[in-house]
């Protein structure tokens, strides 16, 4: 075994498909005595040598609320990626199934999970690029960890990189749509969005506009509007997080701070 994050492919064992992403299946698995999700890579779907490359650096990021990557199986093809598996599935999927269900505690904390992450992130000057509700995990005990973090630097789909059908334009802050401008501070604007989600308990946001739609109504100042379930205080982060320029933008520091203070029970 060559690289650090070469994992043996005889101790990665697979099991039921758990659905299909942006580079092929994904399944569930077990690798030295967890469970893990092992995500395969059809052969035109990913840049397979820059990401070899960057492997070594995502695996070293590290974070109770980040989902883990255990390594890479490439000596066999497809090659896989072998993840920490968390039983709840995406954040998106759970919110629309336990819709009515879910206190104003746990929806702050689902947030003040994904801050904690993103802190983290920001910190480490790693740019996730494609933050939403739809690229974070939930535990059994309704933990929220970030998933997904740089990887959409790796996808070959023209309709992804063009700024087209796929690309995540309601999520996306308006230096990113208009110069392929990410920073932490386009995470922090796609956070923004993702508390929105959280909030809404999973609606997709600007439902029934298109992207061209949505980039005219920012320009012209419009924001996405107060969720029935949001109080006051987490709406005005969010349209914090929504400022046209990065820099009147709050850091992840920030918010996770702002958003402490709101959970905790003394206040
Ligand atoms: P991609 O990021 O390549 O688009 P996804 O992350 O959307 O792929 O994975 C597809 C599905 O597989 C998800 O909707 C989720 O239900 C499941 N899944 C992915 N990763 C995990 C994981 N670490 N633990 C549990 N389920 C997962």
């Amino acid at each position: 075994v060559s690289e650090k994050w070469e994992l043996d492919p005889e101790e990665v064992t697979r099991g039921e498909e758990l659905g299909s992403g942006n580079f092929g299946l994904v399944w569930k698995g077990h690798w030295r005595g967890e469970n893990v999700a092992v995500k395969t890579i059809r052969e035109d779907a990913m840049t397979e040598e820059e990401f070899k490359e960057e492997a070594e650096v995502m695996m070293k990021l590290s974070h109770p609320k980040l989902v883990q990557l255990y390594g890479l199986c490439t000596q066999r093809s497809p090659i896989c990626l072998v993840f920490e598996f968390l039983e709840n599935g995406c954040l998106s999927d759970f919110l629309r199934s336990q819709r009515g269900c879910l206190s104003k505690d746990t929806l702050l904390q689902m947030c003040l999970d994904v801050s904690e992450a993103m802190a983290y992130l920001e910190s480490s000057n790693f740019i996730h690029r494609d933050l939403a509700a739809r690229n974070c995990l939930v535990s059994k005990d309704l933990i929220v960890k970030v998933s997904d973090f740089g990887m959409t630097r790796y996808v070959l789909d023209d309709q992804y990189r063009s700024y087209t059908t796929k690309f995540p334009v309601k999520w996306s802050s308006p230096e990113v749509i208009k110069f392929s401008k990410f920073s932490s501070k386009s995470d922090v604007w796609s956070y923004g969005v993702l508390m929105w989600e959280v909030y809404s308990e999973g609606k997709l946001p600007y439902e029934c506009r298109s992207n061209m739609e949505v980039v005219e109504s920012l320009n012209a100042g419009q924001r996405l509007l107060q969720p029935r379930l949001c109080p006051e205080t987490v709406y005005q982060l969010m349209q914090w997080c929504w400022k046209e320029k990065p820099d009147d933008r709050p850091s992840f520091v920030l918010l996770l701070h702002e958003l402490a203070s709101l959970a905790d029970p003394m206040n």
